[in-house]
């Protein structure tokens, strides 16, 4: 029998730390994983990530390969881990080199738009590759579990009808659907016999560690949105604080920013909401961890303390690594306005204020007396 290959795409400050930690179980469960875990595009041959993962010894299976498309040529399973803003390049440097049986994890916080249409990253990566690709998703510190300090995390995977598999084969009869509950366009590729299952038990065992509690949900708008659009949330409670305020005033930000997700997710994908998942990791926890210390909440509080924009403390500060709630804030605010809602969104369209200069921080609270 098969035994699924196992690829990282993007090796930053998270993407190394998802490599490590499904390096140790791809170890662990031998049935079903090869061990040597691919990551593109590099670590050095010492097994750390000095520029940014530094001082996390690596396991010896986590394989670094400078090719990105020799690292996913006969991989089976692909994780996505890389600052969204990168996903449509990598997409279009791998599309027509993967395995078409391939599926993917998406680790990404962040949407893509498109003229007036907002998509989840998942579904990008799923419709430009022709593959499915669900999501991870949750209030994760990278380098916390680098050090395999306990948290949890959520991972929304809707394993498709083709790779269900009964006693006869698979249930290959029923259609696929695409995260608004329409029948999917993409023609997919079961998963052959030969290979064990790409499921919720698999996908379990490839990312639960000890120090790491997932759990399985079918909700992929719930889960990305969610991890999208706390960076937006994420952004005004830095700002809160480097004005001045404290963590009650975040608080109420973190409320209204909560509404403005959810009521984001019902106007934009009702039909297959689950409301639930805001209990999720990916739901609060991941709220309230990005609004408290976070890299986006860090540094926007940062640039108010200095009063210099959020721009100029990415490129100064941040030694590579991107605050995915600036490129989120501008996405979905040109997507609001493009649908003629943004005032239905004060915050979200507050933030985008802020960091272009034409809103000031102290006018938050009038947003709250609207
Ligand atoms: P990062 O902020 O460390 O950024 C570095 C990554 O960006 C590297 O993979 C680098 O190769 C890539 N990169 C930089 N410039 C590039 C370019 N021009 N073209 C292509 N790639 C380029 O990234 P990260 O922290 O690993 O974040 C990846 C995703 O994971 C993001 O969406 C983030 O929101 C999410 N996430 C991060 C954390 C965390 O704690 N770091 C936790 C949960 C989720
Ligand atoms: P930052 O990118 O702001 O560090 O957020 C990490 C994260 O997603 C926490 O769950």
């Amino acid at each position: 029998r098969q035994r699924h290959k196992v690829a990282v795409i993007g090796s930053g400050n998270w993407g190394t730390t998802v490599a490590k930690l499904v390096a140790e179980n791809t170890k662990a469960h031998p049935d079903l994983f090869e061990e040597d875990v691919q990551i593109s595009p590099v670590i050095n041959t010492y097994h750390e990530n000095v520029k940014y993962l530094p001082k996390i010894a690596l396991p010896p299976n986590v394989v670094a390969n400078p090719s990105l498309l020799d690292a996913v040529k006969d991989s089976s399973i692909l994780i996505f881990n890389l600052p969204h803003e990168f996903i449509g390049n990598v997409c279009r440097q791998i599309k027509g080199h993967i395995l078409p049986s391939a599926r993917g994890i998406s680790c990404i916080k962040g949407v893509t738009v498109t003229e007036d249409k907002v998509e989840l990253i998942c579904e990008y990566i799923g419709e430009t590759l022709g593959i499915y690709c669900g999501a991870l998703s949750g209030a994760n510190i990278a380098n916390e579990i680098a050090n395999e300090l306990w948290c949890e995390t959520t991972i929304a995977y809707n394993t498709p009808p083709c790779d269900r598999r009964s006693e006869n084969g698979t249930n290959g009869d029923a259609a696929h659907r695409d995260a608004r509950g329409q029948v999917s366009k993409i023609d997919l590729v079961p998963v052959p016999q030969e290979y064990p299952p790409v499921d919720h038990t698999a996908l379990h065992k490839l990312f639960d560690r000890p120090y790491f509690t997932v759990s399985m949900v079918s909700d992929v708008v719930g889960v990305s949105l969610a991890g999208a659009l706390k960076n937006i949330v994420a952004l005004a409670c830095g700002f809160i604080e480097g004005h001045g305020w404290n963590m009650t005033a975040k608080t109420a930000v973190m409320r209204r920013g909560m509404l403005e997700t959810i009521h984001f997710c019902q106007e934009f994908f009702p039909e297959t909401i689950q409301e639930m998942t805001f209990w999720e990791s990916a739901g609060w926890s991941d709220m309230i961890v990005s609004c408290t210390s976070a890299r986006n909440w860090r540094y926007s509080k940062m640039a108010a303390e200095r009063g210099v924009s959020l721009y100029e403390i990415e490129r100064t500060e941040l030694n590579g690594q991107k605050l995915q709630g600036i490129s989120t804030t501008k996405e979905v605010m040109s997507f609001l306005k493009a649908r003629g809602v943004a005032d239905k969104y004060p915050l979200f369209k507050a933030v985008e204020g802020i960091v272009d200069g034409t809103f000031e921080v102290k006018n938050i609270p009038v947003l709250f007396r609207q």
